[in-house]
């Protein structure tokens, strides 16, 4: 007997939906496939689909410190409705920024039983804090996050290339790796002396070309080959940076990318139209762009995807020129949908999409509980429905501390009705099932110093 059944549920394969159910014992998948077995509690799953939780490696809750620009609390319930199940909190904007053990204990206190879903923290890699990235990594942060280019706050300095060669030396030998915000500030300086006008988002695109991008992530493959550390590029906004990487990989380098739903949704011509809450480093490309981003995907040269969620309080962004406003999309909440209607007719791809925001991710920082509908594994799982016709993202829609997102006024046809997590329904229908039960993942490094 199980503890729950689902029945009635749609799984996705490379060629197309099949008819299962879930068994679920202990929080944990038990059986899955049509089973005829008995449950102490049935669940109808309505036809719905069914996705494994996405794990997104990239958000910005601003707990502690900022918690007016999001929180835990409302950023995490996002996520749940956005089809997410685990989240990794940046070590930035947060105050203090998450570069010491103190810093984490404070956040992970600050956090407290807030979490809707389960969540893991990163670790910062800032000028000065060389001798923290062991001990943080003994406190089971995920990796180590690095900026090298400024990173729009005083608090998380971006790191000099002695400073990146230094950390990636220490972090190598503890099983973890350097994540890093890829943009030469050798580029963006001339780029913007260059600018004869600072206002719309054109001007911000021509103020970050991808050249930047291209040159910073030549130089972390760089020290990368030099220390033997492994190395993440997040948030790569187009199929020119990739190419770098892609050869780096065919070479033997420990390197994988990560990009952004809005990097694959929108352009930075949207972005003229949408205003600040389109506005993000690297900036939108442009549209003609985004059709060989979605190539490189289906081609296998990205190997995740995340949010990149990073909200701010609505006077930061609300008639303030592109260039004055904060640099952050909020998108948690939709940016997985909005990908799945992109694909919503093409099995193949939607299948694709979903190991990047969903196994890929947990295996990267070595979450082996999660990412995938399999037995034995956490009961985190979504369902999904169908709308017909498409509905539109509306302002009122949104569950984060601000309702802003530059996806408001877009069409979805794929919507999440319900999320579970280790087997216990935490969001339906628009709002949570009950209080907050994400717990915090501790993920040891693999040589942790002699205490
Ligand atoms: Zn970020």
């Amino acid at each position: 007997m199980h503890d729950r059944i689902v029945r009635n549920i749609r799984l996705l394969s490379p060629e197309g939906w099949q008819a299962a159910d879930l068994a679920i014992d202990q929080g944990r998948f038990s059986a899955i496939g049509k089973t005829d077995e008995a449950g102490r509690e049935i669940i109808d799953g309505r036809g719905s689909l069914c996705f494994p939780g996405g794990v997104d490696l990239h958000v910005h809750f601003n707990e502690p410190g900022r918690t007016r620009w999001e929180g835990f609390s409302t950023g995490s319930l996002a996520a749940a409705a956005g089809g997410c199940t685990f989240a990794a909190e940046m070590p930035l904007n947060s105050i203090p920024s998450t570069t010491t053990v103190q810093a984490l204990e404070e956040k992970l206190h600050s956090i407290g039983a807030k979490s809707h879903v389960d969540f893991a923290l990163w670790g910062g890699l800032v000028p000065g804090n060389l001798e923290s990235l062991q001990p943080l990594a003994d406190e089971g942060v995920i990796a180590f996050k690095a900026f090298m280019s400024p990173s729009g706050t005083d608090d998380f300095i971006n790191s000099d290339i002695a400073t990146l060669k230094e950390g990636m030396k220490r972090i190598a030998p503890t099983g973890k790796f350097l994540a890093l915000h890829a943009e030469d500030p050798a580029v963006l300086d001339p780029a913007n002396r260059r600018l004869a006008r600072r206002s719309n988002a054109l001007d911000w695109e021509a103020s970050r070309p991808v050249e930047a991008e291209i040159s910073a992530i030549e130089i972390a493959i760089e020290l990368a080959g030099e220390t033997g550390c492994p190395i993440h590029i997040v948030h790569v906004s187009s199929a020119q940076a990739l190419a770098p990487i892609a050869q780096a990989k065919a070479k033997g380098v420990d390197i994988t990318c990560e990009t952004c739903p809005h990097y694959l949704l929108l352009s930075i011509e949207d972005a003229e139209r949408i205003g600040p809450d389109a506005k993000c480093a690297p900036p939108l490309r442009y549209r003609n762009s985004l059709a060989t981003l979605w190539e490189c995907l289906a081609a296998g040269e990205i190997d995740t995807i995340g949010s990149d969620h990073s909200p701010c309080p609505p006077e930061m962004k609300a008639g303030l020129s592109f260039f004055d406003s904060w640099g952050g999309i909020s998108g948690l909440q939709h940016g997985l949908p909005l990908l799945w209607h992109r694909c919503a007719n093409d099995p193949k791809s939607l299948f694709q999409l979903t190991r990047l925001s969903t196994l890929n991710p947990a295996k990267k920082v070595g979450l082996e509980t999660k990412g995938s509908l399999k037995i034995g594994k956490d009961a985190d799982f979504i369902l999904v429905d169908s709308k017909t016709p498409p509905e539109k993202i509306e302002l009122r829609d949104l569950l984060y501390k601000h309702s802003a997102s530059a996806y408001c006024g877009m069409e979805q046809s794929l919507a999440v009705r319900q999320t579970w997590l280790r087997g216990n329904p935490i969001f339906e229908n628009g709002a949570p099932s009950g209080d907050p039960t994400g717990k915090f993942y501790r993920l040891p490094s693999e040589s942790p110093a002699p205490r």
